[in-house]
């Protein structure tokens, strides 16, 4: 139970006094960065999340020229008498207000003006102090829409120096400053979690005031990481963040492990059925792995792999192993496409060495349901391969040996977090992952957990021709298109996600007006697949595709995992700008599986900033998935890698793991030391720490204490 001194925060924000529900929507909108969550609905935005919308700038309004001194660009403030005005005379064109000073003159420009409104704060004659950003106009300064205009009573209540928030349309500065002061006036008092002497050694000021000053910089040096304020906040996230991935990996090793040491058996079928040999990589990743297994201590193993690393057949191996000790296996998917690729992939593979598989996802119908529940609680079901239906509370096993979870970056760590304790038992745990992750980051992600990598690729593989254009040549694509249709080449064209957008566009809305346009080009050659449609109906559009009856297959990023197409040996990314690396470097690998010659066309929308520019020439260079992220991370900073919306990777809301790893590494070190002394958090430091959880909202983490 979260303890109720919280409760304020965890409120909707229209529990704040002046915040109505048009202004939490646009509020939401904004600390959110979307209108509402990919199924229409939205959760309410809460007091919480406007006080970890942070600043990322600071005005300076001390900067007072005389007109004829008026600088280039910035914001200025300055003294002025009003002069006239200079209503517009159609509806597009603004309304002016002429103003001077002793050296020179300036203008007031209001688009949409209430001419009364302007008419009563700027009479004409009379002086006035005005704020704001000045813009040159045919080599005339001007001003639109000042921050502040103020008589020369008011002057003394203009700040100095304010913060500037990422800010949308439609909200005024004053307006989201008002709402997080209120929203910081809710926090209520908060016993100290962090060691005093660290506190004392490191200057941080407690949590309150770090939030309070945060809030309101006086400097721009204290908007930086390293401001103590920000570095204390940061440390509370980031042990946070250790404390909880700590309590889930002791979660997961308190329960004794056991000796899991197959004979061989039926690892020898599958060997003998695979049409290839297993690369350097995959050997030993899965010898560490049944070093594991064997040994008494309960496995908790990454294995990280890039796109078509070859990651499935050493989880089948694995299972397997756990099927020649008499135990049963569970592999998980994030999607039901990827359950079913998975299943396609295992199962003439299964059967060749006699393993039993199920699929369970969810969509069974009740008839399907009842009797394969009592196949896998009698143990007449070896192997089940399905989504997180199969930690449903009805699933149960006879006896469960391993664990497998495919994550591909699609589970959050809120989600793995609860698979991975709801998985509970004695069951090993291998999460796969294909987001080739640098380590301190990792670290952030998974803990301390053991990891193998594979980091050859399987031999005769095709290395990816990759290209950069844009869509300005969409003419020119489509002809490229029509050439490689006609030797029987198989296409995907991956539209991005869109912001929903004013208008209600989506991404599907805009896949599918691609999907129209290109189904003009080939007529019936073309399908659509988006995260919306009905499961049935994506099965029946990626079994045309496969099937070769349709050539291109227009998608939003649902294909990004699972998708197996030997024979697509072209992929068309959309937008690729938007993209973060780590994710076009997935949907090449949908690619180049085959024995063609593969091709990935980036396309972008003109004009390309450096930093798209030299990210997509990144793509053109190298197809080393470890090399991409690290570049990712230097060039983008691990904010935005792991924060993207796309990514689909957790984010840190004040922590900036680049250049606050230092601070990682003692709050990893703090966690284990604050555990090993307080194991369940009963004491009155170990009782704060639990508030920090909720504050950074890792409850989960929370329930796997013991009560106190
Ligand atoms: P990942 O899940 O790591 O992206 P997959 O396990 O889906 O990769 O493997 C991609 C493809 O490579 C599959 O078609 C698989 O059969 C094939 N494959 C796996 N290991 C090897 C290998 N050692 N040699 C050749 N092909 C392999
Ligand atoms: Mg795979």
């Amino acid at each position: 139970m979260r303890p109720s001194e919280l409760n304020p925060l965890f409120a909707s924000a229209l529990s704040l006094p002046g915040i109505g529900a048009k202004l939490e929507r646009v509020l939401a909108k904004l600390v959110r960065g979307t209108g509402t969550d990919r199924g229409g609905s939205r959760a309410p935005l809460r007091v919480l999340d406007l006080i970890w919308h942070l600043p990322t700038g600071l005005i300076d309004r001390s900067l007072r020229p005389k007109l004829a001194g008026l600088p280039r660009s910035g914001i200025v403030t300055v003294d002025v008498v009003i002069g006239r005005h200079r209503p517009s005379g159609n509806r597009r064109a603004p309304y002016r207000v002429e103003c001077h000073d002793d050296t020179g003159s300036l203008s007031l420009v209001f688009f949409h003006a209430h001419a009364d409104y302007l008419r009563r704060m700027l009479p004409e004659g009379e002086r006035r102090l005005i704020s704001g950003r000045i813009e040159w106009f045919s080599g005339s300064p001007q001003i639109a829409h000042p921050d502040y205009i103020l008589t020369a009573e008011e002057m003394a209540a203009l700040p100095l120096l304010e913060p500037v928030y990422p800010l949308t349309a439609g909200l005024a500065p004053k307006v989201l400053r008002k709402a997080i002061t209120s929203a910081l006036d809710t926090l209520p008092h908060l016993p100290e979690w962090q060691d005093p002497a660290l506190l004392a050694q490191r200057r941080w000021p407690s949590f309150t005031s770090a939030l309070r000053a945060v809030h309101e910089p006086a400097r721009p040096e204290e908007l930086q990481a390293d401001s103590p304020a920000r570095a204390r906040l940061a440390y509370d996230e980031l042990l946070a963040n250790q404390l909880a991935l700590s309590l889930v990996r002791r979660q997961l090793k308190r329960a004794k492990g056991r000796v899991t040491a197959g004979d061989g058996r039926i690892r020898d079928r599958i060997m003998a059925a695979l049409p290839y040999s297993l690369t350097g990589a995959q050997r030993m990743a899965l010898a560490e792995i049944a070093g594991d297994m064997g040994s008494g201590d309960r496995m908790l193993r990454l294995l990280q792999g890039d796109v078509g690393s070859g990651k499935t057949v050493v989880a089948l191996l694995a299972l397997a192993a756990a099927a020649e000790a008499g135990l049963q296996g569970a592999l998980v998917a994030p999607t039901e496409i990827l359950a079913r690729q998975h299943l396609e992939t295992i199962e003439p593979l299964a059967q060749a060495a006699g393993l039993r598989i199920a699929v369970l996802t969810g969509r069974e119908s009740a008839s399907t349901r009842k009797p394969l529940l009592e196949a896998m609680a009698m143990g007449a079901v070896d192997l089940v391969v399905g989504t997180h239906a199969l930690f449903q509370d009805d699933v149960v096993f006879r006896d469960l040996g391993l664990v497998v979870i495919d994550e591909q970056h699609r589970f959050g760590v809120h989600q793995r977090l609860a698979l991975q304790a709801k998985a509970g038992g004695k069951a090993d745990m291998l999460v796969m992952s294909a987001t080739p992750i640098p380590r301190t980051l990792s670290l952030t992600l998974y803990g301390d957990m053991d990891i193998s990598r594979l980091t050859e690729k399987p031999a005769g593989r095709q290395p990816i021709d990759t290209r950069v254009t844009s869509i300005e040549r969409m003419d020119e694509v489509i002809e490229g298109l029509r050439r490689a249709f006609s030797n029987g080449a198989r296409a995907y064209w991956v539209c991005p996600l869109v912001e929903e957008a004013e208008d209600g566009a989506d991404d599907r809305a805009a896949a599918e007006a691609r999907y129209r346009a290109l189904e003009q080009a080939f007529p019936g050659r073309v399908g659509l697949l988006h995260g919306r449609m009905k499961a049935a109906e994506k099965d029946m559009v990626m079994a045309r595709f496969k099937a070769g009856e349709l050539s291109l297959l227009v998608a939003t990023t649902v294909i990004e995992v699972g998708v197996n197409v030997p024979e697509a040996t072209i992929m068309v990314v959309e937008n690729a700008e938007r993209f973060g690396l780590a994710q076009l470097h997935q949907l090449r690998g949908r690619v180049g599986r085959g024995a063609g010659h593969s091709t990935c066309l980036l396309l972008y929308q003109p004009p390309l900033s450096g930093t798209a520019s030299a990210r997509l020439k990144i793509m053109r260079q190298t197809e080393d998935g470890f090399l991409i992220a690290e570049e990712d991370l230097r060039l983008r900073g691990a904010g935005e890698v792991l924060g993207t919306r796309q990514s689909g990777l957790p984010s840190f809301r004040v922590a900036d793991i680049e250049q606050q790893g230092e601070l990682l590494a003692i709050a990893r070190k703090d966690a284990a030391l604050v555990l090993e002394k307080d194991p369940d958090l009963t004491t009155s430091r170990g009782q704060a720490l639990r508030m920090l959880l909720y504050l950074f909202e890792r409850d989960e983490a929370v329930r796997l204490l013991r009560a106190g």
